[in-house]
C-alpha cells in the first residue's frame, strides 16, 4: 500500500481524506495556504507543509508548488479531493512524470469529460441517451438560430469546458439567443479559459439524478447506485439524496445499465460519476461525467456502507474491486445539506469571518464534514462550504425527521449559514412528498 499520500486540497475534503489514510495505516501530507496555516486539516494530518499565499492560483492550483511539497515530503501520492486540480488532466501528467501516483482517472479520461460536448458526441456513438442538441461545439450565430429553431425553444447554451453550474444562459427565443451566444462565448473564455460552448433543448423542472461509478485498473466496472441532486439553487446543488426519490425501479435499473454502459465507453478507471436530467415522463438523458470524489458522496456512503475514499486509494494503489457487489440494494435513506457560509436572506451573498461559537449535532444516523471549530476563520478566498450534514435513517419519512432534529442542533456562530434556509425546505410539503425538481426552490421556498 501508499506510504505517505499528499492531499492537495483544503476545508472538509481534506479532513475527510486524512482519516481515509489513517484507516488505511497511510501517512498523510496536508498542503496549506498561508490563509489555512491553521485550519484543522493542517493539524489532522501527520505532516503539513505551507505551498504558498492565500490566493488559490498561488496555492492549491500552482503545480509547481504541490509537486515540490509531494517531493520534498515523501509522498507516493496524491489525493486531488474536489475542485482545484482534480479535474486537471496537464496535473495528471506532470504527477505522473514525477512520479507520484495520481489518485483518480488517467489523464486522457478527465480530458475527454472535460470536454463536455465531446463526451456527448461519445455517449451519442454508444446509444446513451442525451438531450437533443448540437453535434459538438456552436461558433456561428447562424448555426445556433437554425439549431434552436429545430429544436424549438427554450434551449440552453452551456460551456463545453464549464462546470459547478456556471457558464449556463437560458435563451427562450431567438432575440435571447442573438443577445447570449457572445456573451455566453467570452464569460466561457474569461471563466474556464475556453470560450466553446454548445447548445441543448432545454428541459423544464428536470430532475438530476447521477450515478456512482467504480472501476479498478482490471476492467471491473461496477455502480453502486444513486444520488438525487435535485435540490439546487442557479444549477449549483444545495441538498442531496440516496437512493433518488420515489424513482420507479424499472427506471432506476436502466439508468444503471446506462450509466455502466457509459463509464465502459471512454474506458473509465477509478471513481466517477454519471449525471443525468429526468424529465416529467421518466425520461433520462445523459448530460457529464464527473472525474472525481464527489461533494455529495457520503450519502452513497451511507446507504451502501461503501467507504468511496477508500476505494479510490486502493485502485489508483492497484487493487482490484472484487469486494463489491454489482446487484448492491441501498440500506435506509440518506440526506446531505450543504452548509455554506452564506447569506440566504441576502442573496446568498457570501459571510466569511470568524466562528465564534460552534456546535455540530450528533446522535444517531448524523455524520458531519467539516473543518470548522469554535474561533476558527472562514476566509473569504476559498469556496463557501464549510460543513456538510448527512443524516440517514431507515426511511426518507424518518431520515427527514431526523434532519430536523440534526438541524435544530446545528449552531453556528459569527457568520451567517444556509442552515435557517434548510430548515424551511425539510418541512416544505412537496419536499416531503418527493414532489421536487431543480426549481424547486425558486417555486416553493420564499
Ligand atoms: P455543471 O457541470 O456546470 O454542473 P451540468 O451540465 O452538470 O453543468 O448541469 C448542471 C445543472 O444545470 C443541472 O443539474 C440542471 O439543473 C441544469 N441543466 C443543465 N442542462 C440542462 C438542460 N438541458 N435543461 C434543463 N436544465 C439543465
Amino acid at each position: 500500500m501508499f506510504k505517505r499520500i499528499f492531499i492537495a486540497n483544503r476545508g472538509e475534503i481534506a479532513v475527510r481524506i486524512i482519516r481515509a489514510c489513517r484507516e488505511l495505516g497511510i501517512e498523510s501530507v496536508s498542503a496549506y495556504s498561508t490563509a489555512d496555516k491553521n485550519s484543522i486539516h493542517t493539524k489532522l494530518s501527520d505532516k503539513s507543509i505551507c505551498i504558498g499565499s492565500s490566493p488559490p492560483a498561488k496555492s492549491y492550483l500552482n503545480i509547481d508548488n504541490i509537486i515540490t511539497a509531494a517531493k520534498v515530503t515523501g509522498c507516493d501520492a496524491i489525493h486531488p479531493g474536489y475542485g482545484f486540480l482534480a479535474e486537471n488532466s496537464r496535473f495528471v501528467d506532470i504527477c505522473n512524470q514525477n512520479n507520484l501516483i495520481f489518485i483518480g482517472p488517467p489523464a486522457e479520461v478527465i480530458s475527454l469529460a472535460g470536454n463536455k460536448s465531446k463526451a456527448i458526441e461519445v455517449m451519442k456513438r454508444n446509444k446513451i441517451p442525451v438531450i437533443p442538441g448540437s453535434s459538438g461545439n456552436v461558433n456561428r450565430i447562424k448555426t445556433a438560430l437554425k439549431l434552436s429553431r429545430r429544436l424549438g425553444y427554450p434551449v440552453i447554451i452551456k460551456a463545453s469546458f464549464g462546470g459547478g453550474g456556471k457558464g449556463m444562459r437560458i435563451c427562450n427565443d431567438k432575440k435571447d439567443l442573438i443577445a447570449h451566444l457572445p456573451l455566453a462565448k467570452s464569460e466561457s473564455e474569461s471563466s474556464f479559459g475556453n470560450g466553446e460552448v454548445y447548445i441543448e433543448k432545454y428541459i423544464p423542472k428536470p430532475r438530476h439524478i447521477e450515478f456512482q461509478i467504480i472501476a479498478d485498473n482490471y476492467g471491473n466496472t461496477v455502480c453502486v447506485g444513486e444520488r438525487e441532486c435535485s435540490i439546487q439553487r442557479r444549477h449549483q446543488k444545495l441538498i442531496e439524496e440516496a437512493p433518488a426519490v420515489n424513482l420507479p425501479i424499472k427506471t432506476s435499473r436502466l439508468m444503471r445499465e446506462f450509466a455502466l454502459r457509459a463509464a465502459r465507453a471512454v474506458n473509465y478507471k477509478n471513481l466517477g460519476t454519471i449525471e443525468f436530467l429526468l424529465d416529467g415522463q421518466n425520461n433520462f438523458y445523459f448530460i457529464e461525467i464527473n472525474t472525481r470524489i464527489q461533494v455529495e458522496h457520503p450519502v452513497t456512503e451511507m446507504v451502501t456502507g461503501i467507504d468511496l475514499v477508500k476505494e479510490q486509494i486502493r485502485i489508483a494503489y492497484g487493487q482490484k474491486i472484487d469486494n463489491l457487489r454489482e446487484n448492491y440494494k441501498p440500506l435506509g435513506h440518506s440526506i446531505e445539506f450543504r452548509i455554506n457560509a452564506e447569506d440566504p436572506d441576502n442573496d446568498f451573498r457570501p459571510c466569511p469571518g470568524k466562528i465564534t461559537e460552534s456546535f455540530l449535532p450528533g446522535g444517531p444516523g448524523v455524520r458531519v464534514d467539516t473543518f470548522i471549530s469554535p474561533n476558527c476563520e472562514v476566509s473569504p478566498f476559498y469556496d463557501s462550504l464549510i460543513a456538510k450534514l448527512i443524516v440517514w435513517d431507515s426511511t426518507r419519512e424518518e431520515a427527514i425527521l431526523r434532519s430536523i432534529r440534526a438541524l435544530d442542533e446545528f449552531r453556528i456562530e459569527g457568520i451567517k449559514t444556509t442552515i435557517p434556509f434548510y430548515k424551511k425546505i425539510i418541512k416544505n410539503k412537496n419536499f416531503i412528498s418527493g414532489n421536487i425538481h431543480t426549481h424547486f426552490i425558486e417555486e416553493e421556498i420564499k
